[in-house]
């Protein structure tokens, strides 16, 4: 792990703060600026968080039964909130089960005053789903700053790799600025990352830059 001065992103403190089950649900208190992370399941976001701030005890929580289908909060550094969505369209679930993410992440990414912007996973592979371009045109909707990231590069040759990093922003109708490379595998992609959030989290809540 990188943890010298020239990280943008090194991670002295995280702590759980909890989890929300139902859009109406308990949430932690909007102090602090917020940052999503989503992904259908199984993209390589447990390996992201756990690469992204070096602690096991992030992907443990997420991952313990009753609380995948939560959006579980994460509070680094004093700093920020780290929010981790429900991972949607698992084949393996009920019908009822594979939608019922949905209002639950709309609603909080709807009324989240202190969401400075969302990270989008998306398995560089794969073309994207009906559920990840749903999600997308519902954050543009919203004017929410978006971060999408192509996981598991390190299962591409290097030119598949760079026209992926092409390919799908134009799918997408998404600026290839907005689009980061990574790898949980080498850690590539990582430090981009990091300092992208950094950015997001510089900036005011879009939804009082679009108040
Ligand atoms: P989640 O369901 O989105 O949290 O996905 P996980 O992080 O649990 O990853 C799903 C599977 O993909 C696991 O078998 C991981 O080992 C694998 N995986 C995740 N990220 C990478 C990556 O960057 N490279 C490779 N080769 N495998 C990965």
């Amino acid at each position: 792990m990188c943890a010298d001065a020239s990280d943008p992103l090194v991670i002295r403190s995280l702590e759980f703060l909890g989890g929300m089950a139902s859009p109406d649900g308990w949430r932690p208190e909007p102090q602090l600026p917020e940052i999503a992370f989503a992904g259908r399941s199984n993209v390589g976001k447990s390996s992201l968080l756990n690469r992204l701030v070096g602690r096991k005890k992030l992907a443990r929580v997420s991952n313990t039964p009753g609380r995948t289908r939560e959006i579980n909060f994460f509070k680094v550094n004093d700093a920020f909130v780290l929010a981790d969505l429900p991972g949607y369209g698992y084949a393996r679930i009920s019908k009822e089960q594979r939608t019922a993410w949905k209002p639950l992440i709309e609603g909080y990414l709807r009324r989240s005053s202190q969401l400075r912007g969302i990270v989008h996973l998306l398995d560089a592979r794969h073309e994207p789903t009906i559920d990840d371009r749903r999600m997308l045109d519902f954050v543009a909707e919203l004017g929410l700053p978006t971060i999408v990231v192509l996981t598991k590069m390190d299962k591409l040759t290097t030119p598949r790799a760079a026209q992926r990093l092409i390919a799908i922003p134009a799918d997408l109708e998404v600026d290839p600025a907005q689009v980061i490379g990574f790898s949980a595998v080498t850690g590539a992609g990582r430090d981009d990352l990091a300092a992208a959030i950094e950015t997001l989290l510089a900036q005011p809540s879009w939804k009082e830059a679009t108040a």
